[in-house]
């Protein structure tokens, strides 16, 4: 595994470019858990992996967790050496940001709304380095992971506008055992709060159940997720949204995404799931293309 620290050591990928599959990026900000390792792994299905670690500044706000925010590159590169990765990418941030801020990519209308509301210019930093990481490394795929579910499509939004030549995948959120979305933030938790937590995801799963049995009124199914989510401090949002727009329909018909984001003690989690409700049953899907993996 290629450990590159800086862009000045980018031309270290292109043997990788001469191989008969696609380069695949993996963007991660590190404190890898199982669910960036799940990332990695079907990643290396689709090509060869090269997975980025960058603590991006300019998608933390003021009060945000960005001082506190873990890091541990050895132990990351400890785990991804254990991985099918071929290189990984560990630049500092006067590598990304050489002039400070400078110009920033100004996100599109699915930001609009959700944690774009919550968490104003957020998606201007993600977006802006994914940008950079995108024209760096020059992937023909980039993995996401589909906890971040308007991420990839607020990502999705922005190389389908400026007509960038990638693919995005977005992938299946890994969770433990009993529900809880894994998080480099969930390390904040307190047992008491880790046990609170669950609230997100069963509310989730609850919705979904709802479903199931033929609820399709989205101010009902928001009202039962609102109330699941009694155990958390504080409520951002509980909502059902149409996918890929993120409009809010008055019936869940078709892609849908369930959203939550609550805070537990002084943690921020979000959680969500996306559904295609037919009239003939409803069943998990990707907010993305389909994947073809190699057998
Ligand atoms: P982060 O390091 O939190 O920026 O996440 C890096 C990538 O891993 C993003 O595409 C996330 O959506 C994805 N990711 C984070 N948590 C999970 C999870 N529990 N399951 C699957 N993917 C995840």
């Amino acid at each position: 595994m290629d450990l590159l620290r800086s862009r000045a050591d980018l031309p270290r990928l292109e043997p990788y470019r001469h191989r008969d599959e696609p380069l695949v990026l993996v963007p991660t900000m590190g404190a890898l858990h199982a669910g960036h390792l799940e990332l990695v792994r079907r990643a290396s299905r689709l090509g060869t992996v090269v997975v980025s670690i960058f603590v991006n500044p300019t998608q933390f706000g003021p009060a945000e967790d960005l001082d506190a925010y873990p890091r541990d590159l050895e132990r990351d590169l400890g785990l991804l050496g254990a991985m099918p990765v071929a290189a990984v990418f560990a630049p500092s941030a006067a590598d990304m940001y050489p002039r400070g801020e400078g110009v920033m990519i100004e996100p599109g209308p699915r930001a609009r709304t959700l944690c774009g509301t919550v968490r104003p210019g957020h998606f201007r930093g993600v977006l802006t380095v994914v940008a950079k990481l995108l024209h760096l490394v020059r992937p023909r795929i980039a993995v996401f992971g589909r906890k971040d579910a308007q991420q990839c499509l607020v990502i999705d939004e922005m190389v389908r506008d400026l007509a960038w030549p990638v693919r995005l995948v977005d992938l299946p959120t890994v969770r433990e055992p009993d529900g809880l979305a894994l998080s480099s933030r969930n390390a904040y938790l307190s047992d008491a709060e880790r046990v609170r937590a669950r609230c997100l995801s069963e509310a989730l799963v609850a919705a979904r159940r709802e479903l199931d049995a033929g609820q399709r009124s989205c101010r009902e199914l928001q009202a039962g997720l609102l109330r699941r989510l009694a155990p958390a401090d504080a409520v951002d949002y509980a909502q059902v949204r149409s996918v890929p727009e993120l409009a809010a329909p008055a019936a869940a018909t078709g892609r849908v995404l369930l959203a939550v984001a609550a805070h537990v003690g002084r943690t921020r989690l979000i959680d969500n799931l996306v559904l295609q409700v037919d009239d003939d049953g409803v069943r998990e899907a990707p907010l993305l293309s389909e994947v073809e993996e190699r057998p």
